[in-house]
Formats: C-alpha cells, structure tokens, sequence
C-alpha cells in the first residue's frame, strides 16, 4: 500500500511553497488510494517558532487537506533514534568526531570534512558529534520526477548524525521515522533534494524498506528567491482558499478545469485526486509566485 507524508518543520507557518508540497503528497497518496500521515519534525527547538506547530495544523485542515491517522512528533522519538545510531555504531558505521569547522578548514582548506577522526578517533566524549561513516562513496537512484540523480561529492562526506548540542541531525531522524510509519513515497520540495542520497545511505546501512523520492520545484518570488521561511516568505492565510488551490493546481501543471476557480475545497480536491498527473508537473514554475 502507498503510504505518504507531509512532514514540515515548525521553524515558520506554511508558506505557499509548503502548501505546494502539502497539496503534491496528499494528490499522490490519495490518486494511488493510499495513506497521507502528518509528522512534525520538530527536533530542532532552537529554530522553533512559537505557535508554528498549531498554526500549521489549522492551515491543513482549512485546506481540507486531512491526513490519516495521528500526528506523529519527532521531538518524542529520540529513543527510536538513539536506536538506530547504536545499531550504526554496532556496524562500525558511526564515529565519534571532536573537530571544529576552524580545524577543518584549517587542515583541508575547505569546510568539506576530511573524515579526520575515523583514523584519530577523539579521545574526549563531551563535546563531540557522532557523524555516518559513509562507505558508499557512489550510489545512484532515480527520482520520479528529476530522473537520474547520483551522490556528489557534497553528499559523500561523513556527514553528520548526532550534533554537538546532542540534537539529532534531519538525515537520521527522517529515515527513521520513515521507516517506522511505514512511509513508502515521499513527496517534497527540491530544497531537500541533497537529503535524499544521504536518507538512502542510511536506509541501506539500517537495512530498510526502500523509499520512493518525487521532488517538486521550489517556487520562487518576483526576486527570484526561493520562498522560505528564511527570507520571511508570507504565511499562506486561510482567505480564497479555493483559489489558493486551484493557483497551487496551475503551478504544478494539473490544468484544473476554470469552474474550479471558485469552487468549494472539497470538490476541488475530490476532482483533482480523480485527475492527478504527476508526470505533468513542471521541473521549474513556469512563473513566479505574486506576494
Ligand atoms: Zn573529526
């Protein structure tokens, strides 16, 4: 059975490019008579904005966009996590790392780390990362959207598991959690593109289930930047939210009849679940997103 997700973190509410995401994975789940479940990835409390987690469930459910299920939260899951991160160090799979970006860059001339401390491994335990050791220095997958896509050699470092702060890193978290809800097809934005060969190495370290990648553009606005909650993108309000979707449905290419325009939520979702293509969504927005 097709199992999807829509997992945003509460760093911000839901911008248009998030609800872009949220509307993809819902269509394809629900096209393919499948589950859509809701996680919030709130394991980083530092980039946390107040009130975001809520905010971010009411915009769903005024979209009609119900997932099945209950919410899972990824700042309850660290045991599942620690978990994962023994079974890599029982592998031989993780390490211990000690070194600051100052003495990476001082010894490679770079911020790409040098896996320095799989070789000098810390002889300190406090103030360390744990990150993957990564033996797969070539793997190639095929996104269902982009196609052909293979590890650059960003993505063939030793990255990162555990942080210093004992935050657990995205990779890690995600793949587990996956896993563990079953999740089978992910669809996002192409932001997380990068992610998904190191979310694929550490499915075949952990020895599971096999995921289906489609990346969606980004949408960008009239500079030409990436909406984000970064560059404080907008929150999507819950005014014409038929509309809204029905703008969301032209940007990914699915050519919703023009009486949808003005038509209640449910039927537009009901009518585009019925006429769901995925192969018609662009690889770049045709035109950028109006503030
Ligand atoms: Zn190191």
């Amino acid at each position: 059975m097709y199992i999807g997700r829509f997992a945003p973190s509460p760093s911000g509410r839901l911008h248009f490019g998030s609800l872009l995401a949220a509307l993809a994975s819902y269509l394809d789940a629900r096209s393919n008579h499948g589950q859509w479940l809701l996680r919030i990835d709130d394991i980083d409390p530092p980039r946390e904005a107040q009130g975001a987690t809520l905010a971010i469930i009411e915009t769903l459910q005024a979209f009609g966009l119900q997932w099945d299920g209950e919410i899972v939260y990824q700042s309850q899951r660290s045991a599942i996590y620690q978990q994962a991160l023994d079974q890599l160090k029982k592998n031989a799979l993780t390490y211990p790392c000690c070194c600051s970006r100052k003495e990476i860059l001082k010894r490679t001339g770079s911020i790409i780390y040098d896996n320095y401390c799989w070789s000098h491994p810390p002889s300190k335990t406090d103030n360390i990362v744990w990150r993957f050791k990564n033996n797969s220095r070539t793997l190639s997958w095929s996104d269902t959207i982009l196609g052909h896509q293979s590890l650059d050699k960003s993505q063939s470092i030793d990255f990162i598991l555990k942080r210093r702060d004992s935050l657990w890193a995205y990779q890690l978290a995600v793949t587990v959690d996956d896993a563990a809800m079953g999740i089978n097809h992910v669809v996002r934005g192409c932001d997380l593109l990068s992610e998904a060969s190191k979310q694929l190495l550490l499915i075949q370290a952990l020895n599971l289930p096999k995921v289906t990648f489609s990346h969606i553009p980004v949408v960008v606005n009239s500079l030409g930047q990436k909406l984000s909650k970064q560059n404080l993108a907008p929150a999507i309000t819950t005014n014409r939210i038929g509309y809204q979707l029905y703008s969301a449905l032209v940007m990914l290419g699915q050519n919703p009849h023009p009486s949808l325009r003005n038509a209640d939520k449910s039927d537009i979702l009901l009518q585009s679940i019925a006429n769901w293509d995925p192969a018609a969504i662009p690889l770049k927005y045709s035109t950028s997103h109006r503030n």
